[in-house]
């Protein structure tokens, strides 16, 4: 049995939530419920990310002091867990959670103890948005490449973690695949950051600057820490880390078979390159793997807080419900390039394939066994060609490739309608010496059946319950039929 520890970006929460970030989710929680039911232990973490400047320059704009804002805008982050029935085992708010702080403490501590941190006067164009520095040669018309926003240029007396350090360290972890990084096109954008050169970073930022909130740098009252080190602790911080009264760290870090973080494409360099130098510099092993995902866009445009492009995903699944979004996002999102998000699209999937096809077999199968079969109809194995697809699709999760498992599902159901159709047992039926042969058919479809609906589980947690109370046992009487999904009308 092997563990595994899994975890999402903790977002900013100077806005609402938005589809992307839903994917993002739904995208980890789809892992995470798979492995657990592949046997392994699993700890699954969110959280947000409350010290960011951006939340503070939103508290402003709305007019109300920081905390209160953090509290209410996380608040709508973590309302997210039960519409979208994510499975998380933890979760963390950076300003809030008291196993945090004491972490972020410990790791600076370890690396100014190792000789990465040192002060440094600096002068530079800053992304409030990404909460970084650009060097000039990223800008375009001096603008940020993420945002398309105006940079600002700040001056001051900064700590600086000793990054070019790392080049020789981060460059064998990432090309060994010590460090995995998929899909490749992400692991090649990271292997070129690290070869044009990895120049020092600031760690740091004076009081003033971010108004007041932040994590104080130790013993330098002046300077609160750099945002991206403090949030990107929250992985460790939530095992408690540093604290010897907790196995957490030992068990789910230290002897973890599996540490994987699920990120969008935006925050590769902050997770494939600082976070890793700092865990080395503090002493600490790598994560296994960066799980990366590309954007949804929204009728064809870039989801935006800013531009409002943006759809509230509780509104949608309160529309639509929540097997219908889980499947679009499993069934129809690029692993590498950015994916189109319509209402159309994700209603005409849900209709096509989770009531016509995989509904409609179940309910043709119910309502056959209990005309012809008293309803209780005894056990048989599935279609041959259906035996495997509960681990080939659990293989397909293991790579992150959702797309692929909820074909595979999909094709199960296409199959499986086929061939009730193809063997008419409502011909059968007629003939009262083939009542073997009929018996021997409902349990073979119905077995079938209830392997799409145990391969569905980590996908559609909802649906698959669903199903599987309406497909029963064998040699038990089956409920009486119903629709197990409605069609979105
Ligand atoms: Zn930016």
């Amino acid at each position: 049995m092997s563990s595994t520890y899994v975890t999402v970006a903790i977002p900013y929460v100077n806005a609402d939530p938005h589809l992307g970030y839903a994917y993002e989710l739904v995208l980890a929680d789809i892992y995470a419920r798979s492995r657990r039911a592949a046997g392994d232990k699993v700890r699954f973490l969110g959280g947000t990310d409350d010290y960011s400047l951006k939340n503070v320059l939103a508290a402003e704009t709305a007019g109300q002091p920081t905390g209160q804002f953090v509290n209410q805008a996380a608040a709508r982050f973590q309302a997210l867990t039960e519409p979208l029935g994510l499975s998380f085992d933890d979760y963390i708010r950076t300003s809030t959670d008291p196993r945090h702080r004491p972490a972020v403490h410990r790791i600076w501590q370890a690396a100014a103890g190792s000789g990465d941190l040192y002060q440094r006067h600096y002068e530079g164009d800053y992304c409030v948005g990404c909460e970084q520095f650009y060097d000039p040669s990223e800008l375009e018309d001096g603008h940020c490449p993420e945002h398309r926003a105006a940079t600002e240029r700040v001056t001051e007396e900064n700590w600086f973690f000793r990054l070019s350090r790392f080049q020789d360290y981060l460059d064998e972890l990432i090309s060994s695949d010590r460090l995995v990084i998929r899909p490749e096109p992400f692991r090649r954008e990271a292997l070129a950051f690290i070869r044009a050169g990895l120049e020092d970073i600031s760690v740091s930022r004076s009081i003033e600057r971010a108004r007041g909130w932040g994590i104080p740098v130790p013993d330098d009252p002046a300077q609160v820490i750099y945002v991206w080190f403090d949030a990107l602790t929250n992985y460790i911080s939530a095992l408690d880390f540093g604290d010897p009264q907790s196995g957490d760290y030992q068990q789910w870090w230290l002897d973890a078979d599996h540490r994987i973080h699920v990120i969008g494409k935006g925050i590769l360099r902050f997770h494939a390159i600082y976070w890793p130098a700092f865990l080395a510099s503090a002493g600490q092993p790598p994560p296994t793997r960066i799980q990366v995902h590309p954007y949804l866009t929204i009728d064809g445009h870039k989801i935006s807080k800013s531009q409002g492009t943006t759809i509230n995903p509780t509104e949608l699944i309160d529309t639509y419900g929540v097997d219908a979004l889980r499947w679009f996002f499993a069934r129809d999102v690029n692993n590498t390039v950015d994916t189109d998000f319509t209402t159309d699209r994700m209603t005409a999937r849900a209709n096509d394939e989770l009531a016509n096809s995989i509904g409609n077999a179940a309910n043709r199968l119910v309502t056959l066994a209990h005309r012809y079969l008293a309803a209780t109809v005894a056990a048989q194995p599935p279609l041959p060609e259906l035996t495997d697809l509960p681990q080939q699709v659990t293989d397909a999760i293991t790579h992150f490739d959702l797309r692929a498992a909820a074909h595979l599902i999909a094709h199960a159901a296409t199959t499986l309608n086929t061939h009730i159709s193809a063997t008419e047992p409502w011909t059968i039926a007629k003939d009262p010496t083939r009542h073997t042969e009929l018996s021997e058919l409902l349990g073979t479809h119905l077995a079938s059946a209830r392997h799409i609906a145990t391969a569905l589980t980590p996908v559609l947690p909802d649906l698959a319950t669903r199903l599987h109370h309406q497909l029963g046992h064998p040699n038990q009487p089956l409920p009486q039929p119903e629709p197990v999904y409605k069609r979105i009308t």
